[in-house]
């Protein structure tokens, strides 16, 4: 113990009792009258001059019992080692007196041990000072306890937190999602009326929806019938954080931090459009891995990542175009030139199926075909067109009337082909990676007749050399590559049909 700053605690102490005059000193004199009187002490009295039994089950004797080595008397006052022992009827004035001069509990306990002693003197003095209004009223708030942390909502947009945030002369709405951290910040720039407010939050929920849960500072301006009413015709719970506890509401709290941070870096460089530049400061904080979760706020809010400009630097190994160009080859019917085929034939009043054989190819999905029965050339789209799988044309057939045969005639066949759009029928043939080439269409379009051929048996033979031929002889004939869009051009010239 220090003693200088005991003696120096002590003689404050003595100094203000000294000035406190209403009270009378507790003396050696009146301490030896009340120990005599004094039931406790009395019994114990008794054991020091008879012997201390082997147990004692009285509970306010105990404390002396363990400390009985301790215990001697003199005069007729106990002592605990160099302490009296106070009787009880002395205890309460003089832990006032212990007191007066509003010492801490350290202060007044060292004081206190070195002149006197009784079971639970420490707690005693705590229990005194605590209880002590002077001293309540004038300590420091004590340490602001570590804020709770928030559950871990279930999901994205579960639970926002909102606040406002004041920047040179204006004022941001912060929306800060409590899951994945996606951020927004917009300027209120109708004021910060609870209508205005709403008028943000709605603009925000239209794109992310509505959360389940709103978390703001209590904050007046906020805390309105009105938002009340709104939060609850939308089944939205109102959350406020604790008056003066910031702490509570420390997501929106470190937003604003951050979103103050952003128009801050903006002032240094250039104070014009600054919610322009926000945008795109907002971007990358929404695109970078939040440390928190570890994960981007735009992959835990949208399911993946923004593509931004550093996206560039990646090379696409998904080549969309590519991708697109066989995608659609794959699902196209398959035809290739010399093919033999059911084309439609459109007459006024209805339309028939009619044979022909492949001329020319136009575009991906237009064909040239020459009708065997009307002796001439038509345009065709593969919705007109079904595979003929056949053997050789019946001669007789496609020499017989065409007026009088066309209404009977019907494609030995599934039913016409469905729409372009819908699902290929189930003559379409995937080729093996191999055949397609995706950097040229003309080469995509070719189908090797061995594959062709699983499905579409034209009975031909030697196919592999007619594949040759075909191919070599045909490329020169075809026209330019049409623009690959996924969907067929209108053609020039292609309107009229026969
Ligand atoms: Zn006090």
């Amino acid at each position: 113990m220090n003693n200088d700053e005991h003696n120096e605690d002590y003689d404050d102490v003595s100094y203000l009792n000294f000035l406190d005059d209403s009270v009378t000193p507790v003396t050696a004199d009146k301490i030896r009258q009340a120990t005599g009187n004094d039931p406790t002490l009395k019994k114990v009295f008794r054991y020091m001059s008879l012997g201390w039994p082997r147990k004692i089950s009285c509970a306010s004797i105990v404390p002396y019992f363990r400390c009985k080595a301790d215990l001697q008397i003199d005069h007729g006052i106990l002592f605990r080692g160099h302490r009296v022992v106070i009787p009880t009827i002395f205890r309460d004035q003089l832990l006032r007196e212990l007191h007066t001069g509003h010492l801490g509990i350290v202060k007044t306990k060292s004081i206190a041990r070195g002149k006197m002693w009784w079971p639970n003197i420490d707690g005693d003095i705590e229990r005194w000072i605590g209880s002590c209004a002077a001293c309540v009223a004038v300590r420091a708030a004590p340490p602001r306890a570590a804020p709770a942390p928030w559950p871990r909502p279930p999901s994205a947009w579960y639970r926002v937190h909102i606040d406002y945030m004041s920047i040179h002369q204006k004022v941001y709405l912060i929306v800060i999602d409590a899951y994945s951290k996606w951020l927004e910040c917009l300027l209120m720039d109708k004021g910060t009326t609870t209508r205005a407010l709403i008028c943000k939050l709605k603009e925000i929920f239209s794109r992310f929806g509505v959360p389940n849960v709103i978390v703001s500072d209590n904050d007046i301006k906020i805390n309105s019938a009105e938002f009340n009413s709104f939060c609850a015709m939308n089944g939205i719970r109102y959350v406020t954080s604790p008056v003066y506890h910031a702490a509570s509401n420390g997501q929106a709290e470190n937003s604003v931090k951050t979103c103050k941070k952003m128009i801050k870096c903006i002032d240094k460089t250039d104070k014009s459009k600054v919610e322009d530049k926000l945008m795109g400061l907002l971007f990358e904080y929404r695109n970078t891995p939040h440390c928190s979760t570890g994960q981007t706020p735009a992959s835990l809010m949208m399911g993946r990542n923004l593509r931004s400009r550093l996206d560039l630097v990646i090379p696409d190994v998904n080549k969309t175009k590519d991708n697109i160009d066989k995608c659609v080859i794959d699902n196209c019917r398959k035809f290739n030139i010399g093919d033999q085929v059911w084309v439609k034939w459109f007459t006024e009043k209805k339309e028939i199926w009619v044979l022909g054989t492949i001329q020319n190819k136009i575009g991906n999905r237009m064909f040239l075909i020459y009708v065997h029965t009307k002796n001439t050339v038509c345009r065709r789209h593969v919705d007109q067109m079904l595979m003929y799988t056949g053997g050789e044309f019946d001669v007789i057939n496609e020499t017989e009337d065409a007026g009088a045969d066309e209404d009977s005639w019907s494609p030995p066949l599934e039913p016409p082909p469905a729409p372009a759009g819908s699902a290929p029928p189930a003559a379409c043939v995937n080729p093996p990676p191999s055949s397609l080439r995706a950097d040229s269409p003309l080469q995509a379009d070719v189908q090797p007749r061995d594959v062709v051929s699983d499905e579409y048996d034209t009975g031909l033979s030697g196919e592999e050399e007619e594949v040759e031929e075909r191919e070599g002889s045909r490329a020169p004939a075809l026209p330019a590559p049409l623009p690959r869009l996924g969907r067929v051009l209108r053609l020039p010239g292609t309107g009229s049909y026969n």
